[in-house]
Formats: C-alpha cells, sequence, structure tokens
C-alpha cells in the first residue's frame, strides 16, 4: 500500500534511471521531501541497486537552450 507521500514522490520519477523498472514496486524506495523551498524526490530501485535524486524545477535559468 503506498502512502501519500509516495505517491506525490512518483509523480516526480517513476521509472528507475538505470534499468527502467517501476518505482512503483512497493520494494522500491521512493522519498519526497523540501528543501530550501525545492521539492526533491530520492529514489532507490531495488532491482540494480541505482539510487538519485530527482528535484522540481520551476525556473529554467540557462538564457539560451534554444534557437542557436
Ligand atoms: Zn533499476
Amino acid at each position: 500500500m503506498l502512502q501519500e507521500e509516495a505517491k506525490a514522490a512518483l509523480e516526480f520519477v517513476c521509472y528507475c534511471a538505470r534499468c527502467g523498472a517501476s518505482l512503483a514496486d512497493p520494494r522500491n524506495l521512493v522519498n519526497l521531501y523540501s528543501d530550501t523551498g525545492r521539492s526533491i524526490c530520492f529514489w532507490w530501485c531495488h532491482a540494480c541497486g541505482a539510487k538519485g535524486e530527482a528535484v522540481e524545477v520551476d525556473r529554467v535559468t540557462a538564457p539560451h537552450m534554444a534557437e542557436e
């Protein structure tokens, strides 16, 4: 059974960045927390052991992303 926090975290990252396994599997770890106003999702994949963080970006500061 997923907790509300895990559901919110899965809005950030749904699949392992390395092996592509679904992080909705309850054996995985997904944890959403806030740091200086940003939402950060820590995730860990039980299938391959990869882990990482996904950070919510509400502003893109790169000035020349397109039209180069
Ligand atoms: Zn994986």
